[in-house]
């Protein structure tokens, strides 16, 4: 199994290389070669796993030159004793066919943990395949989840290097906090000035920089990315997408129709795993992208243009306040039948004109497979007060988009067919936006907001959110997008 580029399949490399890189050098981003498919046997096995098993059987499919060992010693290192839950990835049920898939049992209560408590382990296990002994740096931009995960996932890991840029208005506080207190003498965080499209624009220019590539050679040094552009973020994705059918197949449920799959969606990296899951043979009907105000893939899917030149806002789902949906370069490179001119030229135009068309068989491919709408925060409000009041539940933000989506999806089609909705992040992530959609007035401090929130509700606040109250902040750092490299060649002590 080795992999090819999105703008030039003639480039081949291995698992370990594609990870190990996280970017190919011309820019494009690493793809299977072919996806490997599970069976109706296959299925059954699944079902009798626990998540770390599972998560082993399907891996080992896409890493093609890690052995059976190697491949379990990333998965038990990742998901046995780190969840606050034996299952990283539980399915709650909703009402009737609708459950929620709950992705934020991990150390920093997002779903991003999924893939980040095993990068750390697959990048390293990668590395010493193929780097030679250089130490890895990983870059991060972050539209404030991925980099707390990342900073919790690589700290302290030998051999490697952390720093984070996040958007120093773009954040929620309790998502700063979580990186400004970061432990570990590996880690360095940084707020630039600019939104969340500024600071992952500034990370692919320093890593597809040749010049800033051979100072870290010299320095034997290496970048790769924690980022959903790396493979290895991916690929545990596609995970919790097959053990959410084994789960709906072991609760009796066996959606003989195939399911459909909620995700509230920012850099497409969530849906895109959705949809690899797929691939492989999970019964997924309709994928439902769903958007916060920064509704570009919503208007992406409804007209074949994709156009970031628009406004754009902060909304109380921050970590989808994104206008450059880097995954989709993936999902184009497949349903275009792996056409990388065609990729090339759709991400040229929009690094230079900020937007492209696709042609109207790509269009086609994506009506069959996708329904994209959006929410904003006043709708984004009145849902999770609907969910809690309904149904007791308390949703954050994020997944609260999905759930209007969805809802006004089944308005428009009548289709009742079960649904996996991914939830996340935890309510106390966004405590204050959450609060207040229960109608009522957040305190100043973010730790009595949390206080509050549990007062009212009679959920228990996830320990990770309460241990960081009274935490030292150890980073205010803030910098242009401009002088990002200048922050990573400084905090490497290269000249
Ligand atoms: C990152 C994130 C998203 C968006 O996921 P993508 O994979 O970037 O589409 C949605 N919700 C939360 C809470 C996140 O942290």
């Amino acid at each position: 199994m080795n992999y090819i580029s999105t703008r030039d399949n003639s480039i081949k490399v291995s698992a370990a290389s594609a990870i190990a890189t996280g970017i190919s050098a011309e820019g494009g981003l690493f793809v299977p070669e072919s996806v490997p498919t599970l069976t109706k046997e296959d299925f059954a096995a699944l079902c009798k796993m626990d998540y770390p098993a599972r998560a082993s059987f399907v891996l080992g499919k896409f890493l093609g030159d890690f052995t059976a060992k190697e491949v379990e010693y990333c998965t038990n290192g990742a998901y046995v004793g780190t969840f606050d839950n034996n299952n990283p990835a539980p399915l709650y049920n909703l009402y009737g066919d609708v459950q929620i898939l709950e992705l934020w049992h991990g150390p920093t209560c997002a779903f991003k943990d999924l893939a980040l408590q095993i990068l750390p382990f697959l990048l390293t296990t990668s590395a010493s395949k193929v780097s030679g002994g250089k130490k890895t740096v990983i870059l991060v931009a972050t539209s404030g989840d991925t980099g707390k995960a990342a900073l919790e996932g690589f700290k302290d890991v030998e051999g490697t290097e952390i720093m984070v840029f996040y958007p120093s208005d773009g954040v929620s506080p309790m998502q700063k906090l979580q990186m400004d207190t970061q432990e570990g003498k590996n880690v360095y965080v940084y707020a630039i000035k600019g939104n969340f499209d500024d600071a992952q624009s500034g990370v692919k220019r320093i890593f597809t920089d040749p010049e800033i590539s051979n100072k870290l050679k010299e320095n034997n040094m290496l970048f790769s990315s924690a980022n959903s552009i790396n493979w290895g973020r991916l690929a545990p994705q596609i995970v919790y997408y097959v053990s959410s059918y084994c789960d709906l197949l072991n609760a009796g449920k066996n959606p003989e129709n195939g399911f459909n799959v909620a995700v509230p969606t920012g850099n497409f990296g969530n849906i895109l795993a959705a949809y690899y899951a797929k691939l492989m043979g999970v019964p997924v009907a309709k994928l439902i992208c769903a958007s916060n105000a920064n509704k570009v893939l919503t208007d992406f899917l409804e007209t074949g243009v994709y156009d970031r030149n628009r406004s754009f806002y902060t909304t109380i789902s921050p970590s989808m306040d994104i206008l450059i949906s880097s995954n989709l370069e993936r999902m184009l490179f497949e349903i275009s039948g792996r056409d990388d001119k065609k990729t090339s030229e759709w991400q040229k135009a929009l690094k230079e004109e900020g937007k492209y068309q696709v042609d109207a068989d790509v269009k086609a491919k994506l009506d069959d497979l996708f329904f994209g709408g959006f929410c904003d925060d006043e709708k984004t409000k009145k849902t999770i007060k609907e969910v809690y009041d309904k149904y007791g539940y308390l949703c954050d933000t994020h997944t609260a988009v999905a759930i209007a989506v969805y809802e006004d999806y089944k308005a428009k089609t009548g289709d009742e067919r079960p649904v996996v909705i991914a939830s996340t992040a935890s309510p106390y992530k966004f405590a204050a936006s959450v609060l207040e959609a229960l109608g009522e007035t957040a305190s100043n401090d973010e730790f009595e907001t949390v206080e509050q929130l549990s007062t009212l509700t009679k959920t228990t606040p996830p320990a990770p959110i309460k241990a960081l109250r009274g935490k030292k902040v150890r980073f205010n750092n803030i910098c242009e997008p401009e002088t990002m490299d200048n922050a990573v060649l400084g905090y490497l002590n290269i000249k």
